[in-house]
């Protein structure tokens, strides 16, 4: 639970960037740690609208292109991913509603400063989390780990869902199980499942 309660302490960076340039950057206070070389291979992806997940050992970093913007949150590998889509999910929606980025874009050069009152609003979200609703925690039990495990998924992902149950893979410890979510955020079953990749 703390995770999800603290994040903004389990957080690494969150950028929102178009082809060219980074528009807007959050980071912890202090941090100095640059983030150029993991942006500049996520801008090549050319994919919209799918999440995709980086593992870096010792960093998780989730993204997605939405139009011409792609959004970036690196995290402790403690966070689920999920988590990680939840709050880029919002972030995407309280930066459109922010600005008229299309617009904004389109005037070419506009002040580097412009995105900046934007941190106010990533501090709030990022405080507020947990309050934001946007997350259900439910249990699952692991017949490899032989523990009862705390699964983390968005609710947009079962509120969006065309059929019920929703599959969900859960890679833990080197292992994973495939859970089914009904739309009550119960689990229909859970099953141990073979990977490759
Ligand atoms: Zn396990």
């Amino acid at each position: 639970m703390s995770v999800y309660k603290n994040i903004a302490e389990f957080l690494e960076f969150i950028n929102i960037s178009n082809e060219k340039f980074t528009l807007f950057e959050w980071k912890p206070a202090r941090s100095m740690r640059r983030f150029d070389l993991d942006l500049n291979i996520i801008k090549e992806n050319p994919i919209s609208d799918i999440f995709f997940h980086k593992d870096k050992g010792n960093m998780k970093i989730v993204y997605i292109r939405k139009h011409n913007l792609i959004y970036t949150a690196g995290a402790n590998p403690r966070v689920q991913y999920q988590l990680l889509e939840a709050l880029l999910e919002y972030i995407d929606l309280k930066f459109n509603e922010a600005y008229d980025v299309e617009v904004i874009l389109s005037y070419g050069n506009f002040s580097p400063g412009l995105f900046e009152r934007f941190k106010q609003n990533t501090e709030d979200i990022i405080m507020n989390f947990a309050d934001l609703d946007l997350v259900k925690r439910i249990h699952v039990e692991c017949r490899v780990c032989n523990t009862v495990l705390p699964l983390f998924i968005k609710k947009s992902v079962i509120e969006n869902a065309e059929s019920h149950p929703v599959p969900i893979v859960y890679s833990h410890k080197g292992h994973a199980i495939l859970c089914f979510i009904d739309r009550n955020f119960q689990h229909r079953g859970i099953e141990l499942v073979n990977i490759t990749g």
